[in-house]
């Protein structure tokens, strides 16, 4: 409670100066007779009293007495929206910003910044449509608001509306005269996934082929397309698009190609094989290798994918990389045991912006929502040193 409490303080102590201030002549011409308005003062401090007994309900009355008798307390009222909001407190603040839009004095300013605060607020509580709504009528009154639409960006995105996210991303670009190129990819891409798993090959493949368009090096779309090329038969064309992927795409994602060579066997035996020992004789990528003797560990049994570590002989392993291919044996040994259980709990691949860490490849950070953005986990380290997020 105490920032909570502090800033609330600040705020009520610079309210109080400024009612002051505002009534200097009166407190000295008319001391004596209270005008209506000096009652302003006490129940604002009454709020804050109620608020440091741990009576916030009754804080929140007073509050909103304070915020009906006098135009400019409606800005302590929203601070005190924001302050709830900031504490878990969702219902509350939701009270106090439709309290303050529900105020026929309201200014038009303030109308729209309690719009805005609806918005978080029910995003903040995880009410979605209920947020979109409250951003929408906020962007009517100022169509170019960019926190309104990036926050409507985020929730079409966590809600896998990509037509609606792509839209916004378009608004976002004319309003800030920036390439959103990368981005638009990434959803595009996201559009082909979801067509394929609906069984529609041929949008699909036109969605990815746009998103490459867009950005060569967006790896969820070549990826995508090398499945695709694979499942239809055309082992030519999808060599040749791993070959491109290889050449395009940043090499620290060079480390999802071998899962998707194996999706079909038969690809896989007949030139995904061939392929990945190319590349690998020509970039001795570790991260690669050890990821190539996993997946085929997974998909062919481990018989298969301790025989592939034998082929590639790793040297100069990192830790990390030792317990990967350690929890791959069945020895009943400790340490074997040890690394199979280390391998199911560590996160695999954090953001190379924010450094959050995450267990499954995810094309969007779910922290700092940049996209394309995770990379795998390499270096020494056994265990994540910065923050993660459960998967
Ligand atoms: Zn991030």
């Amino acid at each position: 409670m105490s920032i909570f409490v502090i800033i609330l303080l600040v705020i009520a102590v610079a309210a109080a100066a400024f009612l002051i201030w505002k009534n200097r002549d009166d407190f000295s011409q008319k001391s004596l007779e209270p005008e209506p308005e000096d009652i302003r003062v006490p129940p604002l401090l009454r709020g804050i009293n109620y608020l440091l007994s741990d009576k916030p309900d009754r804080a929140l009355q007073e509050m909103v007495h304070v915020a009906k008798i006098r135009s400019e307390s409606a800005e302590v009222y929203m601070a005190l929206g924001e302050m709830f909001r900031s504490q878990g407190e969702y219902g509350r603040a939701v009270r106090i910003h439709q309290n303050l839009l529900a105020r026929p004095d309201m200014p038009p300013e303030l109308h729209f910044q309690a719009y805005v605060s609806l918005g978080r607020d029910f995003q903040a509580g995880g009410l979605l449509d209920r947020a979109l709504k409250h951003y929408a009528k906020a962007l009517a009154i100022q169509p170019d608001h960019l926190a309104s639409l990036t926050a409507c960006l985020r929730i079409r995105e966590q809600s896998h509306e990509w037509d609606e996210a792509e839209w916004l991303v378009s608004r976002l670009e004319q309003i800030e005269n920036q390439s959103y190129h990368e981005h638009r990819a990434y959803l595009k891409a996201e559009m082909a996934h979801a067509a394929m798993e609906q069984g529609d090959l041929s949008l699909c493949e036109s969605l990815a082929i746009e998103a490459i368009k867009l950005s060569p090096s967006c790896t969820h779309a070549y990826l995508l397309r090398i499945q695709l090329l694979i499942q239809e038969g055309k082992a030519k064309q999808a060599s040749e698009q791993a070959h491109a992927f290889l050449q395009q795409v940043k090499p620290e994602h060079h480390t999802l190609l071998p899962e998707v060579l194996m999706k079909e066997e038969a690809f896989y035996r007949k030139h995904g094989e061939d392929f990945l020992w190319d590349a690998w004789q020509q970039r001795h990528d570790i991260e690669v290798g050890v990821r190539w003797i996993e997946e085929v560990s997974k998909a062919f049994g481990k018989a298969q994918g301790l025989k592939l570590k034998d082929k590639l002989s790793l040297t100069n392993l990192s830790l990390r990389h030792e317990l990967r291919l350690a929890a791959l044996n069945d020895a009943e040994d400790n340490l074997v045991q040890q690394a199979k259980y280390w391998r199911l709990s560590m996160k695999l691949y954090a953001c190379k912006h924010c450094g959050v860490q995450v267990h499954d490849m995810r094309w969007q950070c779910p922290k700092c929502n940049t996209w394309g953005s995770m990379e795998p986990l390499q270096g020494s380290h056994v265990f994540g040193e910065e923050q993660h997020v459960t998967p």
